[in-house]
């Protein structure tokens, strides 16, 4: 194996021989601990992407990376055509953790969405009574579900559509945030579910109004129809509660979770729902060779007793509070808007001498900050949620530094 002894070399390589479906930050990492990441040259750099929240628990966290080690010299895969010693430990663990009946585990978060896709389906036809192929699911303007054919289906992003089609059908689209849209577009008796981001974080952290989480939960009640929250990027303690749906006390009836479910050291996802919705699918019907596998069984258990234990989501929502107000203070013509909620935050970038969100990126880069804009001009700020006081501090010297510096 050629060995990688510069950043330079390793990015040529990437632009050689892979699909170019990323652009990235010119960066190159070769380690992490915690909330810092090193690049090939020994540069150190604050995280404050966290592998798009999936790295809540800190690069390497040890007790996640010793459940993995340990289950993968022990039992890695059995697929589910077995039984394993692992899979039912983890199932009882989340289920309890979450407060569901029963759970369905996947990899990606893409594939989570999948499952609660076809689960809304399910349900519509053989509980609800929908006739056969009529079902419809809500969707929101600007989600970001994943990347499949299905997922994309529901996107308004003509990047993630454009000659992707056909696509398919079933879904009906309404502003996010919109109460009376919802409200409208739920009077249709086919309608199954309605798949929401409690914030929409690729669509540049947009937080709903106080309340809308609870009065879209009601309004789907009202007509038999089910909640389905999609907490890939907002869940596990990211912003301040267990689940960004805590903050109204809505329990969803469908719960996609994934990202930090392994603390960012494996693809793991699940779907959690009750006995109603899961046990409309019998064997054969859904599955996954991968999902739920005793590496992922071990690492989940393991990411979530860190989450517990080590109070993150209290921590996430004290480092939020003085992270946003900090960030306040600055004043720079680059700053239009600071919003988010615990440590899932976004800074919309006003452009400024010619210079973008991507030039502020490259500044704070070289101040030794990684964030990365989405959609253009907005810089989303979401380091790991170990991060302490004195490290936030920091961080915003570092983002002050470079915004004066551009300006
Ligand atoms: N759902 C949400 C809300 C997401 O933010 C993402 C990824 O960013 C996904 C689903 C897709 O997850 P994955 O990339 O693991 O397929």
């Amino acid at each position: 194996m050629i060995e990688v002894k510069t950043s330079q070399m390793a990015m040529e390589l990437e632009d050689k021989f892979g699909a170019h479906n990323y652009h990235p930050l010119p960066v190159v990492l070769a380690k992490g601990k915690g909330v810092f990441m090193w690049d090939v040259e020994g540069k150190r750099y604050y995280d404050f992407l966290s592998a798009y929240s999936a790295v809540n628990q800190g690069h390497c966290h040890p007790r996640i990376v010793n459940a993995l080690v340990e289950q993968a010299q022990t039992l890695e895969l059995t697929s589910r055509a077995f039984y394993n010693n692992v899979l039912g430990v983890y199932e009882k663990f989340i289920t309890e953790y979450f407060g569901y009946q029963r759970v369905l585990p996947m990899n990606s978060g893409a594939e989570g969405d999948e499952t609660a896709l076809k689960l809304t389906r399910k349900w519509a036809y053989k509980v609800k009574g929908v006739p056969e192929n009529q079902a419809k699911i809500i969707c929101c303007l600007n989600n970001f579900h994943g990347r499949t054919i299905t997922v994309i289906s529901m996107s308004s992003d003509p990047d993630a559509r454009k000659d992707f089609g056909p696509f398919t059908p079933g879904f009906v689209p309404i502003p996010y945030n919109d109460l009376n849209a919802l409200e409208k577009a739920l009077d249709d008796p086919t309608v199954a579910g309605f798949l929401v981001e409690p914030i929409q974080g690729e669509a540049g952290v947009f937080v709903p109004d106080e309340g809308y989480l609870k009065k879209a939960y009601a309004l789907c009640k009202a007509k038999n129809v089910l909640f389905i929250a999609d907490e890939v990027q907002t869940g596990i303690a990211r912003t301040g509660k267990l689940l960004a749906c805590d903050w109204e006390d809505v329990r969803p009836d469908v719960l996609i979770l994934g990202k930090a479910l392994s603390g960012g050291v494996y693809p793991i996802s699940v779907v959690l729902a009750d006995d109603e919705i899961m046990l409309t699918i019998h064997p054969g019907e859904h599955g996954s060779t991968f999902g739920g596998n005793p590496i992922a069984a071990k690492v989940a258990i393991a990411a979530l007793e860190v989450i517990r234990d080590e109070k993150l989501a209290e921590n996430a929502e004290k480092m939020g509070i003085i992270f946003r107000d900090e960030l306040r203070k600055i004043h720079s013509p680059y700053i239009e808007l600071v919003r988010g909620k615990g440590l899932l935050n976004a800074v919309v970038i006003k452009p400024f001498n010619g210079k973008t969100a991507w030039d502020v990126c490259l500044k704070m880069r070289d101040n030794g900050l990684l964030a990365k804009p989405t959609h253009d001009h907005i810089i989303r700020f979401a380091p790991p949620l170990v991060i302490n006081e004195e490290q936030i501090h920091e961080a915003v010297e570092i983002i002050k530094k470079s915004l004066a510096e551009l300006s």
